[in-house]
């Protein structure tokens, strides 16, 4: 699918599309937007060609013909525009968390080359960053371990996932992370594969761990519950086109 040409709207993480389904909406749809929502930023996605157009307000009332899609949606659909949507709002989010210089305080603008911003005061040059985070499946003879997370959806077990820390490398961190919040020591860490999450800038790096040793202890500012599973008979997991939906089911 060729995106160059067609436009991407946002707000708050959520694509315009057509109503009842996942096809992107159009520019068509701005000029009933803008009479109510101010257009937050709108550039070129290089090298797709594509428009993004972020707007302001919640994602509620949509123009006639339309409707707002979690851009989630589209990848657990795997929807031929996920991999542009999310590319789209990726550079988004990050634009609007990169408007000024880091080094000295100036805007920053876009650069005349690269896909980056450059400040016009001092010339620092802010390319697009990512958070890299590790999401993991802990096994332990035969069950997984899954949990409930305090800050998501109550009803919702997933694997263990936390974000890199400086210094550390990708298997140290799955091992900390399963630590701390868990109590319990993993070994043979694998990498299965990654993931770009733009909700709002993580890029999740999957990984399958043995446990070692230790009993279940749980931070209870991060969990709410943790147990292990039969695969044959799993709690209520996150949707497919998740790094975590992978890793439950088998992690290849
Ligand atoms: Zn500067």
């Amino acid at each position: 699918m060729d995106p160059a040409g067609s436009t991407f709207i946002f707000c708050d993480g959520f694509l315009l599309v057509r109503a009842g389904g996942l096809e992107p909406a159009g520019t068509e749809a701005l000029p009933e937007l803008e009479q109510t929502r101010k257009v937050l930023d709108s550039f070129v996605v290089r090298p797709q060609g594509c428009v993004a157009t972020g707007v302001s307000g919640a994602p509620d009332a949509a123009p006639a013909g339309c409707a707002w899609a979690r851009v989630r949606a589209l990848v657990g659909a795997e929807s031929p525009h996920a991999a542009t949507a999310c590319r789209a709002l990726g550079l988004l989010n990050w634009r609007a968390m990169h408007r000024f210089c880091g080094a000295c305080g100036g805007p920053l603008e876009e650069h005349p080359v690269e896909i980056a911003r450059k400040c016009a005061a001092c010339g620092h040059v802010d390319y697009p960053s990512m958070a890299p985070a590790v999401i993991v499946r802990v096994e332990k003879e035969g069950q997984i371990l899954l949990a409930r997370h305090v800050q998501r959806i109550p009803d919702l077990w997933t694997c263990l996932a936390g974000y890199v820390e400086v210094g550390e490398s990708l298997e140290d961190c799955v091992r900390r992370e399963v630590k701390e919040e868990a109590g319990i020591d993993v070994d043979d860490v694998r990498y299965v594969g990654s993931q770009h999450w733009p909700f709002p800038n993580q890029m999740m790096v999957g990984f399958r761990a043995r446990w070692k040793s230790g009993e279940l202890k749980l931070q209870p500012e991060e969990l709410s519950d943790a147990r292990w599973f039969d695969p044959a008979d799993l709690p209520n997991i996150p949707p497919p086109g998740s790094m975590a939906w992978r890793l439950i089911h088998g992690g290849g």
